[in-house]
């Protein structure tokens, strides 16, 4: 049976992979986009997260047209790398906006109806680096190191009602976030990689949808790494 997918930041990179995931799988999928063009074969509406009256507009309309959203897929975030000494606090703040407050945002609207359905599937997206640190990134680190903590609260206070939520951490992944970073530093990522190259958008699609599977009843709370084998251990 189709479902109503929500996947926010879903107009490019990893969101717009698992957003075809969904809809190859047969789901009604919409997609947030924040700039560009919205993109072809999904409900596509306009939301910057960091705005709590857009995320209302957004899913006010994501109801009429699809219906409640029944899974719903945290994805849109940003980095905005710096030096400690050199890291300004809006630098720090605005990360946290997005990646941990915006997530709190779209994740707690999604609720009102998973709540009252009963039942509901949500899947954080953070990153190896979340779990295992990262030099020149402490505020996308503590932003991606926030969802696991916010994750694993809300599966403890909503999983008699149902709901399971669950976190994908992906290591280096092929989009435009990572194609700032020069050859010499995709070659020493590379090298700490067990499997010795970068993800597919794909790759971290199958992750998430599995979770929002019902193969996937009995997993909540659970940090799923798709790294290559970056993060082993964590
Ligand atoms: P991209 O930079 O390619 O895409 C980021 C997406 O997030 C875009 O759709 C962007 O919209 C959206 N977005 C950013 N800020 C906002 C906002 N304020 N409101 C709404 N949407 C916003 O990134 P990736 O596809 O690589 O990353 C997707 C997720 O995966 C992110 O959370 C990222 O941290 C995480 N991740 C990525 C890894 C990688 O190696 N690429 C590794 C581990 C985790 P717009 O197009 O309008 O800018």
């Amino acid at each position: 049976m189709s479902r109503s997918v929500l996947v926010t930041g879903g107009n490019r990179g990893i969101g717009l992979a698992i957003a075809q995931a969904f809809a190859d799988a047969g789901d009604n999928v919409a997609v947030t986009y924040r700039s560009g063009e919205p993109p072809a074969g999904f409900l596509a509406v306009r939301c910057d997260i960091t705005d709590a009256e857009q995320v209302e507009q957004a899913y006010k309309e994501i109801e009429e047209k699809q219906g409640p959203v029944e899974v719903l897929v945290a994805n849109a975030g940003v980095t905005k790398d710096q030096l400690l000494m050199r890291m300004t606090e809006e630098d720090f703040t605005s990360v946290l906006d997005t990646n941990l407050t915006g997530t709190f945002r779209v994740v707690k609207r999604a609720n009102r109806a998973m709540l009252r359905a009963r039942k509901g599937r949500v899947v954080l997206i953070s990153s190896v680096v979340g779990l295992v640190g990262s030099a020149g990134q402490a505020n996308y680190a503590a932003s991606k190191a926030g969802l696991v903590g916010f994750a694993r609260s809300l599966a403890r206070e909503l999983g008699s009602r149902n709901i399971t939520f669950n976190v994908v951490a992906p290591g280096f992944v092929d989009t435009d976030m990572t194609k700032v970073l020069t050859d010499e530093q995709r070659a020493g990522i590379v090298g700490q990689v067990p499997l010795g190259r970068y993800a597919q958008p794909a790759e971290i699609a199958a992750a998430v949808r599995f979770l929002a599977s019902d193969d996937a009843a009995y997993i909540t709370g659970a940090v799923i790494p798709v790294d290559g084998g970056l993060g082993m251990g964590h």
